[in-house]
């Protein structure tokens, strides 16, 4: 909690502090919502949510307003957030998410918690793009202990998805993280690529991918939104990380997203080492921003 609480320090200070003094110590009157509602935004919490918020503040008993924001901040937060874990290994992830949101960061960091739970894992290159990329992923991978599976530069992305899947079946591997392209100035294709990935796998696993990640980088907040609705418009998105959270005031982006996208956030980046993700818990993450 500690490390969240950290991570959250400037969307608390900078916008969420100032939502709590005036819960805390003021009368909702009309200057004090359109005071909150100003934080709100700033925040990036959006405008829909913002609204929603503020309609709930309006009815709530004057005396705890504060504790009525936590419940309502929680509620919104609160989908599904944990993983679909199929009972019968391997576990299969795609990761998904543009170029510069900390996907590549992610795999790694997402590979050494469950080398952590004791779970074997393989890591497969499919961002064939870059061969920057390719190796970027490799040190991550060792970092964490986990096998890699990679094709050389330009090599078709799926037959490496098919690889790695292949490779956790028959040595009987717990988990698959796949890291895509991220590509999204040509949206056709990567809409085929991420197809074709998931066609491939599923020839040998029905089921796979268990879990489609979508990475968001907190720092470019609403941007951030909106490239998520086109990822979920072009590949059935399960999941949100979001990224970045200690580099940014406006972390009420979490609660746009939940608001805006319904799709649940399922892990946070708190920073560039290997231990920064953390399992999104709402009333944690609240707690932290509220603090
Ligand atoms: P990719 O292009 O999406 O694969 O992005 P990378 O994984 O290479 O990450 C881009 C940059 O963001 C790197 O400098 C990472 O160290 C940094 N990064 C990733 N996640 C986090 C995070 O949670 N917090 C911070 N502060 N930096 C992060």
């Amino acid at each position: 909690f500690e490390k969240l609480k950290e991570g959250l320090r400037k969307s608390r200070e900078t916008f969420f502090n100032q939502i709590t003094k005036i819960l805390r110590s003021r009368r909702l009157d009309e200057d004090t919502k359109a005071e909150i509602e100003e934080l709100l935004i700033s925040a990036d919490v959006g405008v829909e949510a913002t609204e929603y918020i503020i309609k709930r503040l309006e009815e709530a008993k004057p005396e705890d307003t504060f504790g009525t924001l936590k419940e309502i901040l929680i509620e919104i937060l609160s989908k599904p957030n944990g993983l679909n874990i199929p009972a019968q290994k391997p576990f299969v992830i795609s990761m998904v998410g543009v170029n510069g949101s900390g996907k590549t960061t992610t795999c790694g960091k997402l590979a050494a918690m469950f080398r952590e739970e004791g779970k074997q894992v393989v890591i497969g290159a499919c961002d064939t793009f870059r061969a920057a990329a390719i190796d970027q992923l490799r040190i991550w991978a060792e970092r964490a202990g986990a096998t890699f599976i990679a094709h050389m530069e330009g090599a078709d992305a799926a037959a490496v998805a098919f690889d790695a899947v292949n490779h956790a079946i028959s040595k009987s591997k717990d988990v698959v993280i796949l890291d895509t392209a991220g590509r999204l100035h040509n949206k056709r294709h990567l809409m085929e690529e991420l197809a074709k990935i998931n066609r491939v796998i599923k020839k040998v696993l029905p089921e796979a991918p268990h879990e489609v990640l979508l990475v968001i980088d907190a720092v470019t907040g609403q941007n951030g939104l909106q490239q998520a609705k086109i990822f979920r418009e072009i590949v059935g998105v399960t999941g949100i990380v979001l990224t970045k959270l200690d580099g940014t005031a406006k972390g009420g982006i979490a609660i746009a997203i939940a608001k805006e996208l319904g799709i649940p956030i399922k892990f946070i980046g708190v920073g560039e080492g290997l231990e920064d993700l953390k399992p999104f818990d709402p009333r944690d993450f609240v707690e932290a921003l509220l603090a």
